[in-house]
């Protein structure tokens, strides 16, 4: 159920979303944020659904759908996996998708893609996928494939839109408007193909140390956000002709 409140919150940020068609002749990478069993899959783990959740399936509906399109243009595909170091927790979020256990695997719906060419596959250690990237001789494995594919435009989807899609969008953008990331030129965010977690403020009242996190209401904030960084928010998606 949508509260009354997010009805008014989303009153007042309106977030008008466009279409967008991806030209035949530009290339276009595909980011893939975190479509991992710890956050998606229900049961999977402290941070996954503990039911079904219609925002969280769309998300991998769209996504695998997407991934599927890119991989037969042979279109660069690039997919985060957040992966952890036990000893290394994540505050304030409980321990989650540690490294070598299924929870930081992709969801069955994508573990094709482990198997495609044009997939780089990226485990992280922090929320964002930028950062995440960054070898300790200073290199950027996001950067290079950016750079490697001459990718002019990303189309950013995945989990969770308010954290790790909006923290890897504004470092992407940042970094972009510095001159590192050339010749990228457009960030886009597709809606319905990302997804946040709900956590009602009635259930975080009683759980010592959980933060409220309405899921309607922070997917709309983590868009909104994205667009105020300068992001391209679309709720469709398709290919079309020539620029
Ligand atoms: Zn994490």
């Amino acid at each position: 159920m949508v509260s009354q409140t997010t009805e008014l919150l989303k009153k007042e940020l309106p977030l008008e979303q466009e279409l967008v068609v991806l030209p035949e002749d530009v290339v276009t990478g595909l980011v893939l944020v975190d479509i991992i069993n710890g956050f998606c899959t229900v049961g999977a783990g402290n941070l996954a659904p503990r039911e079904p959740n219609r925002q969280i399936s769309g998300m991998i509906n769209e996504s695998a759908r997407l991934a599927r399109l890119f991989c037969d243009k042979k279109l660069p595909v690039m997919a985060f996996l957040d992966s952890h170091h036990p000893d290394k927790p994540e505050h304030p979020y409980p321990s989650h998708c540690i490294a070598g256990t299924d929870e930081s695997n992709l969801v069955p719906a994508l573990r094709w893609i482990e198997n495609e060419t044009n997939v780089t596959i990226r485990r992280k250690e922090c929320y964002d996928g930028y950062l995440g990237s960054m070898e300790v001789d200073g290199s950027n494995v996001f950067v290079d494939w950016v750079k490697n594919n001459q990718i002019e435009a990303i189309l950013v989807v995945g989990v969770c839109t308010d954290i790790c899609v909006l923290d890897f969008v504004c470092s992407t953008i940042s970094a972009r408007n510095r001159g590192f990331l050339a010749p990228l030129k457009d960030v886009t965010v597709y809606s319905r193909a990302c997804a946040t977690f709900d956590v009602p403020l009635q259930i975080a009242r009683n759980t010592k140390g959980v933060l409220a996190h309405p899921q309607e209401l922070m997917h709309h904030v983590g868009l909104y956000m994205a667009k105020e960084r300068g992001a391209k928010i679309v709720n469709e998606v398709s290919f079309g002709a020539p620029k």
